[in-house]
């Protein structure tokens, strides 16, 4: 049966909608939608939109959804760099802040800075606190997803085991706060932005190390202990002698990563340390740059080639910042995946840049968020449990 909620889902299309069709879509009796058409206009979720073309006599309202009832709070934290952002239920950002953030630096420093300036940010928006709907966060390593909680993250010294969800919730209020690693989060907003009509697809990072996030049916795959995508640590059989930071050899991440490369650079007399270094190199058209950013695309097509064989995507999207650093890196990758994966997996394939760039983790955080909160059981929960905010 179509609960209040469930009939909101279909609104958050963004479509208006008159009562009459909203009983035809959904099949029940138009005193059944005028209840819960009602019940969601008092939330606030929907309102009247525009009135519909009527054949004489007073023509009938529209309802669509209003991304402006309630906020969400977005944190994206790399390596060296944190993103912080408000933005409406469709996850378009009103307000927005960044700062150099090393997550080395613990758990406490990282989420006060979250704490800080979230709460100036929601100031800045001139928002009500009582609105936030939730808070959503990447991070730079691995989660255990049902507990929000980091697992052994290699860069994040003090973090593994720590209740970021609780620490979060206890400082905005007691709203719902998810945590994600950052590819998982990227993958969601990109799929949101530019591939919502592709249900299966792989989001690759490529900068300072390598992940993937995958969409399988439309939902985020993220395996049995939130691992799945974990692309980097699989082993090429020509890097055998490479040592990497996981302490194996040979690993895609230590022959094929932005680090990778600009140590390859820095051996070869060039100024390098960073991917953002080789980004700059590239595009200043160094041809060694662009050799070994087209040979590291060959390198990770090899991964995703068996990947492809795995699990079909049709569009693999390269993400991260040495995505950014032009075509040569996506040719190397298109080069090996046509060449080594079977026909009927790549007739329809696409592998193409990322569309949202450097905001892909603010909008798939707040997308993590926004689909936990309004899925129709939540949204029920929501009418029910606070009727005195509902007027
Ligand atoms: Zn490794």
């Amino acid at each position: 049966m179509y609960s209040a909620g469930s009939l909101f889902q279909l609104l958050r299309d963004g479509r208006p909608r008159t009562r009459a069709e909203l009983a035809a879509e959904t099949g029940l009796a138009r005193s059944t939608v005028t209840q819960r058409v009602d019940a969601l206009l008092a939330s606030n979720l929907i309102g009247p939109a525009d009135k519909a073309a009527s054949t004489g006599g007073r023509p009938p309202t529209r309802f669509a959804f209003n991304p402006n009832a309630r906020y969400v709070l977005a944190a994206d934290i790399g390596a060296t760099h944190a993103r912080l952002a408000i933005t409406d239920l469709a996850a378009q950002v009103l307000a927005q802040s960044a700062d150099d953030l090393l997550v080395a630096a613990g758990p406490e420093t990282v989420l006060d800075w979250v704490d800080r300036t979230g709460h100036e940010l929601i100031r800045q928006a001139g928002r009500d606190p009582a609105d936030l709907l939730g808070v959503g966060i990447g991070l730079p390593g691995p989660v255990e997803h049902s507990t929000g909680r980091p697992v052994s993250p290699p860069i994040m010294p003090g973090w593994d085991g720590f209740d970021v969800q609780g620490y979060l919730q206890d400082r905005f209020g007691g709203v719902v706060a998810l945590v994600d690693n950052d590819v998982n989060i990227m993958a969601l907003g990109e799929h949101n932005v530019a591939w919502s009509d592709a249900p299966h697809m792989m989001f690759v990072k490529v900068a300072t190390g390598i992940g993937s996030g995958l969409i399988s049916d439309g939902r985020l795959h993220r395996g049995a202990q939130g691992a799945a995508g974990d692309m980097g640590h699989l082993q090429l059989p020509h890097g055998a002698d490479i040592v990497c930071r996981c302490g194996n050899t040979g690993c895609l991440e230590a022959v094929a990563s932005g680090a990778a490369i600009a140590a390859k650079l820095a051996a070869r007399g060039m100024q390098a340390s960073t991917s953002f270094d080789v980004v700059a190199l590239a595009r200043g058209g160094n041809i060694e740059a662009l050799q070994l950013l087209r040979q590291a695309g060959r390198d990770i097509g090899e991964v995703l080639a068996a990947a492809v064989s795995l699990f079909n995507p049709s569009v693999i999207v390269i993400g991260g910042s040495l995505s950014q650093a032009g075509e040569h890196l996506i040719a190397g990758v298109r080069e090996i995946v046509y060449r080594r994966s079977l026909p009927l997996a790549t007739q329809d394939l696409r592998i193409v840049q990322s569309t949202t760039g450097d905001r892909a983790g603010i909008i798939g955080a707040a997308v993590m968020v926004i689909d936990h909160a309004l899925a129709p059981a939540q949204v029920d929960y929501l009418m029910s449990a606070t009727p005195a905010a509902m007027s």
